[in-house]
């Protein structure tokens, strides 16, 4: 399920982010047509597998499957439809966005639409470790090979280019070590060369970088992040060109990918106020991260917004604002410091993901799974996602964390 381009008959597809409203517009509006929802502002859960027709050829007529009509369980119901169209709306040059039941699945789909065996993908280093999986495991059975380049590498990406690559895949920030990558750069020289370009958007989301506007072909985003925003649903979309919308829908209906009208719903309701949690993300964010970097414990800070995050520059050029995640590096100490560190936190949970509304501890090892760059910190990484508290509570968790890890004095 996904909306995209009119039908053969000319039947409007969904509406992509060209008009004029603006995205806080577009977050509330989006996908709310009244022939899906019956004026119902948030859409009820439709849950389907078996659609009855009454007449042959009603039935006949509802194939192909497109959104707005009913046809069987997997090709959706208007929840989805609309969640698929409110997402397609926040960007800028979309024809069509598909709905795929994690990021990964998103991430995953996206990749098997564009490669074919025998093709090179060139993936960033600093990708998200399951993507890596991904591309080691499966992608490698089916005939593709992966190389990874330095996410710092911008227009020398050329230099790598040879006539089996077939696709760059992008993700930037960088998962846990937060470079940022120069996305247009890197797009120009793939256009140039005919090969297709990937981004994983997760953490900017299109409202903070919308990445069809620089040149990527197909955006990907675990909406399981700050689109379901609550800590309650897994979810993920891809959304691309017209040129790539078909290759898309295909490999996903062939790989039979589904999303739960219960799953749409959440996400479609967690997507309506994401403006305002983004905007209170990146205030608190700021906040706690300015604190830190004053702190003797913290020897650096890997955030986009502080010029000592690689690739701040590219971010203070392209992106409209920052969000919530960002890493740092513990002076001195080892796991042991570390881990008091974390389990001494009160307001900080620690578990995986980001997006909810409450903060996040976690211990990184990035290095473990890096191929070409290796990240020069040597003491003792945490990733940090804050939350809608107050972030004066959070400052003064951190700062009794910080005492229980004690290390530099
Ligand atoms: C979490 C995440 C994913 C995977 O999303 P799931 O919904 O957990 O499958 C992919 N990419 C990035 C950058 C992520 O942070």
């Amino acid at each position: 399920m996904g909306c995209g381009p009119g039908d053969a008959e000319g039947r409007r597809g969904c509406v992509s982010g060209e008009e004029t409203k603006r995205p806080d517009t577009r977050l509330v509006e989006g996908g709310r047509r009244k022939e899906w929802t019956q004026g119902i502002v948030s859409p009820a859960v439709w849950r389907a597998s078996t659609i009855l027709f009454d007449t042959v050829e009603e039935m006949r007529a509802a194939y192909p499957p497109r959104d707005g009509r009913l046809e069987y369980g997997r090709n959706g119901t208007p929840g989805q439809w609309a969640l698929a169209e409110a997402l397609n709306e926040l960007e800028p040059g979309a024809a069509g966005t598909r709905l795929f039941p994690s990021g990964v699945a998103a991430v995953s789909v996206a990749l098997m639409a564009v490669l074919r065996p025998g093709d090179e993908l060139l993936m960033v280093d600093s990708a998200y470790g399951p993507t890596r999986a991904f591309c080691e495991g499966l992608l490698k059975r089916y005939g593709v090979t992966t190389r990874y380049y330095d996410p710092l590498v911008g227009e020398a990406i050329t230099e790598l280019f040879t006539e089996r690559t077939r696709a760059v895949f992008m993700e930037s920030p960088g998962s846990l070590t937060f470079e940022v990558q120069d996305v247009p750069a890197i797009c120009a020289a793939a256009k140039e060369g005919g090969i297709l370009a990937l981004l994983d958007n997760t953490w900017a989301t299109p409202l903070l970088f919308p990445a069809l506007a620089a040149g990527i072909d197909l955006s990907v985003l675990s909406c399981t992040k700050y689109i379901g925003g609550h800590s309650d649903v897994m979810m993920g979309s891809v959304t691309t060109t017209a040129e790539h919308w078909p290759g898309l829908v295909a490999a996903a209906r062939g790989l039979g990918q589904h999303v739960s009208p219960d799953d749409a719903f959440l996400a479609l309701r967690g997507l309506r106020t994401l403006g305002v949690r983004l905007k209170r993300h990146e205030e608190n964010t700021l906040r706690v991260a300015r604190w830190l970097k004053e702190q003797p414990q913290v020897a650096k800070l890997l955030h986009p917004a502080f010029a000592e995050c690689p690739g701040h520059e590219v971010w203070a050029r392209d992106f409209k604002g920052s969000s919530s995640l960002f890493s740092i590096v513990l002076r001195g100490g080892d796991d042991a410091d570390r881990a008091r560190f974390v389990e001494g936190l009160r307001h900080f949970g620690m578990g995986y993901s980001f997006g909810g509304f409450e903060s996040l501890a976690l211990p990184v090892d990035p290095a473990r799974i890096r191929s070409v760059r290796k990240p020069e910190e040597q003491g003792p990484m945490v990733r940090l996602h804050i939350g809608l508290e107050d972030p004066e509570d959070l400052i003064a968790d951190l700062a009794a964390g910080l005492a229980a890890y004690g290390v530099p004095a």
